[in-house]
C-alpha cells in the first residue's frame, strides 16, 4: 500500500532524511523507532506531502503522492490531486489537534462534510458509529475540554478513520498522555491493526511495537539503519546503533 523510495529531505544545510526506503504492504503494520531528531516526524510528514522530498518519491496504492524527483527530473502533481491524496492518508499526531469549539461528534463529522459532501445529519450518524469503534459512542456531545487526553486521542483516531484512509500514520500517539491513559489508545490501535488497516506508527512503546508490528524500522541520522520483524530488530538486532538505542530505552 505504501512505497517510499530514496527519500531525501534537508532543511537548509541540515540533511534530515538521507535516502529512506520502506515498503508497507496493504494491511501491514510498521513501527518506526529512533532517537529524538532522527527524522521520524519528518518522514511521516513527507508521506502525506506536508513536506516535499528533495529527492525520491512516496507512492500510496501505486499512486505517486505529490512529487517525484529523480536527479534533475521533477514530476509534480497539481495541488488538487495532492489534496485528494491527503484524504486517503489519515494522520494522528502526538497532540490531539481537535477543534476545541466542536463536539466530539462534530469533530469526526467534519471531514465527511468537507471532503465527502455528506449532509450534516448523515455525517453525524456516521460519526457516532466511528466513535463507537473507539469506545466513545456515548460521548459524542462532549467538547474536547470535557474529555481526558486518552479520550481526545481516540476522537482524533475516529476522525482519521472517517474518510476510510488507505493508510493511517501515527506520530507518537501516546507520548502526550498520562501513563494510565496510554493503554486505552494502544488498544484502539491494536484493534485497527487486527482488522487489516495499514499502519505506520512512530512510537517509543517498544513492547507495543513488538506486539502489533509485523515490521520494525529503526531510523537514526535520517536513514533506516535496520528493518525487519520485531523478533529480529528488537530481540536480535544486527546493527550496533540499534543495539545501543534499545539498551537505552528498554
Ligand atoms: P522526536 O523523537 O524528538 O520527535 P524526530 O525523529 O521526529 O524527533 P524530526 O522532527 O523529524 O525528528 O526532526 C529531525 C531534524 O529536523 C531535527 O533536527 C529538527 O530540528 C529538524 N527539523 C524538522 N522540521 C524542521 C523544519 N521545518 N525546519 C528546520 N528544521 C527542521
Ligand atoms: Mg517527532
Amino acid at each position: 500500500a505504501l512505497e517510499i523510495r530514496n527519500v531525501h529531505k534537508s532543511f537548509g544545510p541540515r540533511e534530515v532524511l538521507r535516502g529512506v526506503d520502506l515498503t508497507v504492504p496493504a494491511g501491514g503494520v510498521v513501527a518506526i523507532l529512533g532517537p529524538s531528531g532522527s527524522g521520524k516526524s519528518t518522514l511521516l510528514r513527507t508521506i502525506n506531502h506536508l513536506e516535499r522530498p528533495d529527492l525520491g518519491y512516496v507512492a500510496v496504492r501505486g499512486e505517486l503522492v505529490g512529487v517525484e524527483v529523480r536527479g534533475a527530473r521533477l514530476h509534480e502533481l497539481p495541488l488538487r490531486a495532492v489534496r485528494r491524496q491527503r484524504t486517503r492518508i489519515g494522520f494522528v499526531a502526538q497532540s490531539f489537534n481537535l477543534f476545541p469549539n466542536l463536539t466530539a461528534q462534530e469533530n469526526v463529522a467534519e471531514p465527511l462534510v468537507a471532503h465527502r459532501r455528506l449532509a450534516r445529519p448523515g455525517a453525524r450518524e456516521r460519526a457516532v458509529e466511528l466513535l463507537s469503534r473507539v469506545g466513545l459512542g456515548d460521548r459524542g456531545d462532549a467538547y474536547p475540554r470535557q474529555l481526558s487526553g486518552g479520550q481526545q486521542q481516540r476522537v482524533a483516531i475516529a476522525r482519521a478513520l472517517a474518510l476510510e484512509p488507505d493508510l493511517l500514520l501515527f506520530d507518537e500517539p501516546t507520548s502526550a498522555l498520562d501513563p494510565e491513559l496510554v493503554g486505552e489508545v494502544l488498544s484502539v490501535i491494536r484493534q485497527l491493526a487486527a482488522t487489516g488497516t495499514t499502519l505506520v506508527i512512530v512510537t517509543h512503546e517498544i513492547g507495543f511495537a513488538r506486539e502489533v508490528a509485523d515490521t520494525v524500522a529503526f531510523i537514526d541520522g535520517g536513514v533506516i539503519v535496520e528493518q525487519g520483524p520485531p523478533s529480529l530488530v528488537l530481540d536480535n538486532p544486527q546493527q550496533p546503533r540499534t543495539r545501543e538505542f534499545l539498551s537505552k530505552v528498554l
